[in-house]
């Protein structure tokens, strides 16, 4: 089945109108119709082959809703009409302890919804700036959002699973200050997710045209990460601190505001690595720097369960298919409030 779709036919190319391929729904498949697609900026890393491995032609997107064309014979959960997502990944190998455990995202053998391993042609996944996407039904999610929200719902298949569940995992809640670096797509629905499990919330931006919009998406306060002072006044206070950062910074600004025992988590995965932190500032009170990818798919589920009972959708721009280059170069500039999402309808 010929499906039209936008994507790069090299790293140094502009993506294009092109024409891919779907599977026939096999016996556990949900073919999906979909009808928008968020811009993460992984899309940007992978288009580029900035993290090295791109296949071409590439059609990224992973933050991917619409509704239930068709589905195989053994499908149980899902019905043609149903709304459903797809986030990050389409396929694990459905055995290890990890899967076993719902956490498909640190599956050795996990498939990305793009540039992953696949033996529909052409030999890796093509992602959601397509009009349609084949499915195991184990990696489709149910969206339970009103549909006039579906557009804004999209971000949360990546954007809103990244941010949730690091701060689940590290207990943020009732009685914690976390902190939220970069307020960026991952960024802005940090604070929202934080402030909804009831932490006091600071965000860190270095765009000083962010103060008031960080607190109207759920910040307690906002510092501007460029001015030292403001940096001072939080010395040895988190609990927690989520860094959704896309670009090489200094991470010793941010640890040493953490308390004993505190945690800052590095979700933002750049092209070049970070410098190494000054390992005193984790000694001396027992810090302590991780990571985060993604999410499972029962938690994912959970999230977006969460979203749908507390109201709770991303702040997007909708774009047209042809407008895609140009929201590259935006959210390049951090020029985006705070997610772009394609309108897959005028592909
Ligand atoms: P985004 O919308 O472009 O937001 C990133 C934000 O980081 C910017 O808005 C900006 O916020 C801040 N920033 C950018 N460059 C900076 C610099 N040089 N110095 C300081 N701050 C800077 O990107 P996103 O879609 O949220 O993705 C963020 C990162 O997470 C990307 O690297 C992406 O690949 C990665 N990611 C990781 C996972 C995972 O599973 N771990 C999942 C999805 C995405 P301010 O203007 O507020 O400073
Ligand atoms: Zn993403």
């Amino acid at each position: 089945m010929k499906i039209k779709a936008i994507g790069a036919l090299s790293a140094t190319q502009p993506l294009e109108a092109m024409e891919i391929s779907r599977r026939e729904p096999g016996p556990h498949d949900v073919q999906i119709e979909i009808a928008y697609c968020g811009v993460c900026h992984s899309d940007i890393h992978q288009v580029r082959s900035e993290w090295a491995g791109t296949l071409y032609p590439c059609v990224p997107g992973h933050e991917i809703v619409g509704r239930v064309t068709a589905t195989g014979e053994h499908v149980q959960r899902y019905r043609p009409g149903d709304l459903v997502g797809v986030g990050c990944i389409v396929d694990s190998c459905k055995q290890c302890e990890e899967c076993e455990e719902g956490l498909e995202n640190y599956c050795d053998n996990m498939v990305g919804t793009y540039n992953g391993p696949t033996a529909d042609a052409p030999g890796h996944t093509l992602g959601g700036y397509s009009r349609q996407i084949v499915v195991h039904e184990r990696y489709v999610l149910r969206i339970s959002h009103p549909e006039e929200q579906l557009a804004a719902v999209a971000p949360l298949l990546c954007a809103g699973i990244t941010t949730w569940s690091p701060l689940r995992h590290w207990g943020v809640g009732p009685g914690k200050k976390v902190g939220v670096v970069g307020i960026g797509g991952l960024g802005h629905m940090g604070i929202k997710l934080a402030h909804a499990l009831g932490a006091h919330v600071v965000a860190f931006t270095t765009s000083e045209s962010k103060r008031e919009a960080a607190k109207a998406l759920g910040a307690d306060e906002v510092v501007i990460s460029r001015s030292p002072e403001e940096m001072q006044a939080h010395r040895k206070s988190f609990d927690f601190i989520l860094n959704t950062v896309a670009a090489p910074h200094n991470l010793d600004i941010f640890t040493v505001l953490l308390k004993r025992d505190g945690t800052m988590t590095l979700v933002g995965a750049p092209a070049t690595p970070h410098d190494s932190p000054e390992v005193f500032n984790l000694i001396m009170k027992r810090r302590a720097i991780a990571g985060s990818m993604i999410g499972g798919i029962p938690e994912t589920q959970e999230m977006l369960d969460f979203c749908a009972e507390h109201g709770i959708v991303a702040d997007i721009e909708q774009i047209r298919a042809d407008q895609i280059n140009e929201a590259y170069e935006r959210m390049l500039k951090g020029d985006v409030h705070y997610r772009f999402v394609i309108d897959n309808a005028t592909l």
